[in-house]
């Protein structure tokens, strides 16, 4: 089943960059935080980015060969105990390595590995945003907007990437966190974030999709307020139910019952006989019929009267003991 963020990345793959600028950032940012290089046997040097993703690899490929016109391979491996296929673009050749990670600021000229985010790849908000898209694609994850709590994530091995992938993220006013466990993790934790992000680096569709998400869980949480209220409101009806016909028996105990009105006597007798049943329904049993309000009426008439039985005896009985 696809999830969430399978189908962020999808939708993002699909996204492709207009200008040369934002080309070169976005694979920038793909090959720092996923490429690595291979020596093989031959002395043949070998960059390479593995991906489930194939709709990702074949954006690596294009990438690859728009802005620097050169071809690279893709192959399918399947791996580990479920056969989990998977999918490895490979660019051959040590020059056209050197080439494209001198000139993604990956190699400096003095063929030292840059850790950090050089500053001329993200210049400007569509670059910004291309080179989060391509961090993103690579390392990133985000949780499935049903559940509870909001959680986008980037995850890389190496510290100063984090920091500035940190630092990127937070020039660009996402309040993103850092923390590491096995690996860095740059993180947004909020959903309006989470979603002002994805807007950002083009996952409008994953953006639309979390808002549905959003108002359909907001409107269940007014539901079962509201359910909770009338579960509540039930409790109190069933409370004072039991209540008058705790009192109607007491009455009857006493000998006051038989002398009460008869239009009371009545419904206390209906009451007994329905001792689950609202106001309005033992309106309805009357006859003939009373309206609620009338019901009440005659109830709290009986309770008083009750009250001058009953309660006046038990709060002199109380104040005895005192
Ligand atoms: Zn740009």
């Amino acid at each position: 089943m696809d999830s969430f963020s399978q189908r962020t990345k999808a939708e993002l793959a699909r996204r492709f960059p207009k200008k040369k600028c934002c080309m070169k950032a976005e694979l920038a940012a793909i090959i720092r935080a996923s490429g690595s290089l291979h020596l093989r046997a031959n002395h043949a040097v070998v960059l390479s980015v593995s991906s489930e993703n194939a709709a990702f690899m074949r954006k690596v490929h294009l990438l690859l060969k728009d802005y620097f016109q050169i071809p690279s391979r893709i192959i399918m491996e399947k791996t580990g105990r479920l056969n989990r296929r998977y999918y490895k673009l490979q660019l051959f050749g040590g020059k056209n390595v050197k080439r494209v990670l001198t000139e993604l600021d990956v190699l400096s000229p003095g063929l030292d590995f840059e850790s950090g985010i050089s500053s001329a790849l993200v210049r400007t908000d569509c670059c910004r945003a291309a080179f989060l898209r391509g961090a993103f694609l690579a390392r990133g994850s985000v949780t499935d907007p049903q559940k509870n709590s909001y959680h986008l994530e980037i995850v890389t091995e190496n510290e100063e990437f984090a920091l500035g992938l940190n630092y990127l993220m937070n020039l660009c006013r996402f309040k993103a966190g850092l923390t590491q466990r096995k690996e860095y993790l740059v993180y947004l934790k909020e959903a309006d974030a989470i979603g002002k992000f994805l807007t950002f680096i083009g996952a409008h569709a994953a953006f639309l999709r979390m808002e549905d998400v959003r108002i359909i869980k907001g409107m269940r949480n007014e539901v079962n307020r509201l359910v909770n209220c009338e579960t509540a409101n039930l409790g109190k009806a069933v409370r004072a139910a039991m209540e008058q016909v705790e009192v109607i028996n007491a009455l009857k105990a006493k000998g006051v019952l038989a002398k009460l009105p008869v239009p009371l006597q009545e419904l206390a007798y209906l009451r007994l006989e329905h001792p689950e049943a609202s106001l309005r329904e033992l309106g309805e049993l009357s006859t003939p019929p009373l309206s609620k309000s009338a019901v009440n009426h005659r109830m709290r008439k009986m309770l008083k009267i009750a009250e001058t039985f009953l309660g006046r005896e038990g709060k002199e009985s109380s104040k005895l003991k005192d």
